[in-house]
């Protein structure tokens, strides 16, 4: 789960890393206000989970409380990246001497840690690393050891921070992984991290991912969560326990098994290669049970996607055998009634596959079709959802 700025940069405080006081507002009044309780300038900035908003015209500069309601007017409902603006962040100004950037993310090709650091901050990191590699220190990060002075002193001068603000980079290093492990994230990001004309450094910006595997252990984090931006369609999944991963393709997926679903998500990539293109739209592991009820939410989470213009479902009978499966998959489309519209190919194998592609046959529903193998099978759906 990504947060919102205002919410990464409470976690930073929180764990000591220095941050400017702020408030959110959800609408200009509510910004002015926030505004005069700050006094002096402020910057108004757009909360959405994207990056580029200062490019985008997301953050400005207001020197009065009037000159904040008017900038967040005309920031709030501003479209950045397909994100549409809700809310903004009335922050202190700073002066800024130096512009910095600072981060740590999960490595997983190398089962570790990285910290990322540039006196060359402001931009986009990528563009940095692009155009002035030599400007961008990659500091491997020992899970079990962590970030102690020691690690955070490579840090600083991996990066070449100066001389006057090493002791102030080398101590926000190390909160910022307090923060990081204590949070469980998988990215905490500051750019830019600056230092202002009396050489006082802090955090101007946050950005921060959470890993949901941790969510059982982070209960206090549950409030993070902003149920408005959330995917509808896995929110849906979520609420009736459906492990499920929306994707950018036309070919919905059912199976039973992660592994499975994983080499249908394969199979059927490739299939698409030859009909235009098209590709997988979901992850979705209906698990081992696969009853009626769980096919019935699956399905409809699946063709409640717009984008989806077939279902393949792909089922191994193993405890669950073929034949309660198939029964799952009529009782399924007979509960859904109208709502199936979209033409589902069906590959069962394993455990009383006879006996369920009997049923199958003999409940004769017009959307399905029953294919044999597996790749039999993706190369129909993959050509149903082209269109030819
Ligand atoms: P991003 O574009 O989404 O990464 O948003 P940032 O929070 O990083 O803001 C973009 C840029 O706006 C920063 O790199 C700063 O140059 C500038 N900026 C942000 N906050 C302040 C501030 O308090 N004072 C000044 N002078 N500039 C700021
Ligand atoms: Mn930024």
């Amino acid at each position: 789960m990504d947060l919102y700025e205002y919410q990464a940069k409470e976690l930073f405080a929180a764990h000591g890393v220095p941050t400017l006081p702020g408030s959110v507002a959800t609408d200009p009044n509510g910004a002015k206000a926030a505004a005069e309780e700050l006094g002096g300038p402020v910057v108004v900035k757009a909360q959405v989970k994207a990056g580029g908003r200062g490019k985008a015209g997301g953050v400005k500069l207001a020197e009065s409380p009037t000159e904040a309601r008017e900038k967040a007017e005309a920031i709030l409902g501003l479209d950045i990246k397909g994100h549409v603006t809700r809310q903004v962040l009335v922050t202190e100004a700073s002066d800024i001497a130096d512009e910095y950037y600072f981060s740590y993310l999960l490595d997983r090709a190398n089962r570790r840690f990285l910290a990322i650091a540039s006196v060359e901050g402001g931009m986009e990191i990528e563009e940095v690393a692009a155009t002035k590699p030599e400007a961008v220190a990659q500091v491997p990060i020992d899970p079990i050891r962590g970030v102690d002075e020691a690690t955070a002193r490579e840090i600083v001068e991996a990066a070449r921070f100066p001389a006057s603000i090493a002791d102030q980079v080398a101590d926000i290093a190390v909160k910022l992984w307090e923060a990081f492990v204590a949070e469980d994230a998988t990215l905490a990001e500051i750019n830019p991290l600056v230092s202002d004309p009396q050489g006082t450094v802090l955090a101007l910006d946050g950005k921060v991912t959470l890993d949901g595997n941790a969510s059982f252990r982070q209960p206090k984090q549950a409030e993070l969560v902003d149920e408005g931006a959330e995917d509808p369609l896995e929110a849906k999944a979520k609420a009736k326990d459906l492990n499920y991963v929306k994707l950018d393709g036309e070919v919905g997926i059912i199976g039973n098994g992660a592994g499975l679903v994983m080499s249908t998500l394969d199979v059927v990539a490739y299939a698409g290669e030859g009909h235009n293109g098209v590709k997988p739209a979901n992850f979705l592991d209906i698990g081992g049970g696969a009853s009626a009820e769980v096919m019935a939410a699956g399905l409809d989470v699946i063709l409640g996607d717009s984008d989806v213009k077939s279902v393949f479902v792909n089922v191994f009978g193993g405890i669950t055998a073929c034949d309660a499966v198939a029964n799952g998959i009529v009782q399924a489309l007979g509960m859904l009634g109208d709502e199936a519209s979209k033409p589902l190919v069906v590959r069962l194998d394993g455990n009383n596959v006879e006996q369920g592609r009997a049923i199958l046959a003999e409940a004769n529903h017009p959307l399905v079709t029953v294919v044999d193998t597996m790749d039999g099978a993706a190369e129909a759906a993959a050509e149903l959802a082209a269109g030819k």
